[in-house]
């Protein structure tokens, strides 16, 4: 049997619509506009397109976007002070510095600057801390999203297990602490995990976040699983050009799998969806008001 296509366009587009709604409700009941500040430091053209399409969306669900954009040669001082002041601006729920940093600059040191109620990326000690002792954390967009759109599917994820390849501190580590916190039966594999074809195959979710184009195979998947395709790698085509491609080999993975996200088209739009979520919950915890239903861990 096919498997299901797990949209992510659609599923984050959904996302940013009841993004919108909370922002207007918001905007009418308590006259507050959640407000985003983007910083970009340097020229890197993948972190431009990723920044300008954070603002295009951000004013899309009525909130307000701020972009800093700053000279590649910045000093790291300026940039912290830059922190410090939306650190205290009222007016900005979420701070997200784009990364990777020019190589002068420290990137621990620079994300730990921001106020962790204001971390939308999630990735402040702090929040790293809250999120693996099961407390109120900002979490990181992506792995949020795919537990957005695991919970959607299968309801409960109680009891399943699940093998999350990659072990990187953006996705691999916190998506493994969320699918712990919603109670299944976590494995975390590695460039050093003996047997990978054989862990896999007893996961009833694959999440792959490895980086390496199409190395996970229809015969590593339980008949049935779920498979979430974080990877994103841009591949030659033999007729010339490019195109994406997932760390799954969509079309064996699909023909076993029970359900499966597509490379483009799956976790990738909801990370900025969810960074949407994140800086909606930042502005209603800054606000004392109740967090938005369905858009936390
Ligand atoms: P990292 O390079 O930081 O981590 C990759 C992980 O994969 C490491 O833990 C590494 O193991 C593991 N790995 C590498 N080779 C193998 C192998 N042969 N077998 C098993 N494990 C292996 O990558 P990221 O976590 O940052 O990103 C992973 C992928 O997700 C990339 O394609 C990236 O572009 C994509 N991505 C997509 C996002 C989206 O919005 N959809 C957002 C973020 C990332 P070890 O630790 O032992 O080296």
């Amino acid at each position: 049997m096919a498997a299901t296509i797990l949209d992510g366009k659609a599923f984050a587009a959904r996302v940013r619509g009841q993004v919108a709604e909370q922002v207007a409700q918001l905007k009418e009941v308590h006259a507050i506009t959640p407000g985003l500040a983007v910083v970009l430091v340097g020229e890197d053209p993948a972190s431009q397109v990723y920044v300008r399409s954070k603002g295009k969306m951000t004013v899309e669900v009525g909130m307000k976007s701020v972009e800093h954009k700053l000279d590649a040669a910045t000093p790291e001082a300026d940039l912290l002070a830059l922190i410090q002041d939306l650190n205290s601006d009222d007016s900005i729920h979420g701070i997200l510095v784009q990364l990777p940093l020019p190589d002068h600059m420290n990137e621990d040191m620079v994300i730990n600057a921001i106020a962790p109620a204001k971390d939308v990326d999630g990735f402040h000690i702090s929040n790293v801390g809250l999120l693996g002792t099961g407390q109120k954390a900002m979490v990181p967009c992506t792995p949020l999203g795919c537990l957005m759109m695991l919970r959607d599917h299968h309801g409960s994820l109680s009891g399943l297990d699940a093998v999350v390849i990659g072990r990187s501190n953006i996705v691999g580590k916190p998506m493994a602490q969320l699918l712990l916190g919603d109670s299944c039966t976590v494995t975390i594999a590695h460039s050093r995990t003996k047997d990978l074809p054989d862990v896999v195959r007893r996961a009833d979710i694959v999440v792959a976040a490895v980086g390496r184009p199409r190395m996970v195979l229809g015969d590593w998947i339980k008949p049935g699983a779920t498979v979430i395709d974080v990877g994103i790698n841009r591949i030659e085509k033999p007729e010339g050009g490019t195109r994406l491609v997932g760390d799954a080999d969509f079309d064996s993975c699909a023909a076993v799998a029970g359900a499966i996200t597509p490379v483009p088209g799956g976790v990738g739009p909801m990370t900025i969806a969810c960074l949407l979520a994140n800086t909606l919950t930042a502005c209603c915890r800054a606000n004392g008001l109740p967090e938005p239903t369905g858009l936390t861990a």
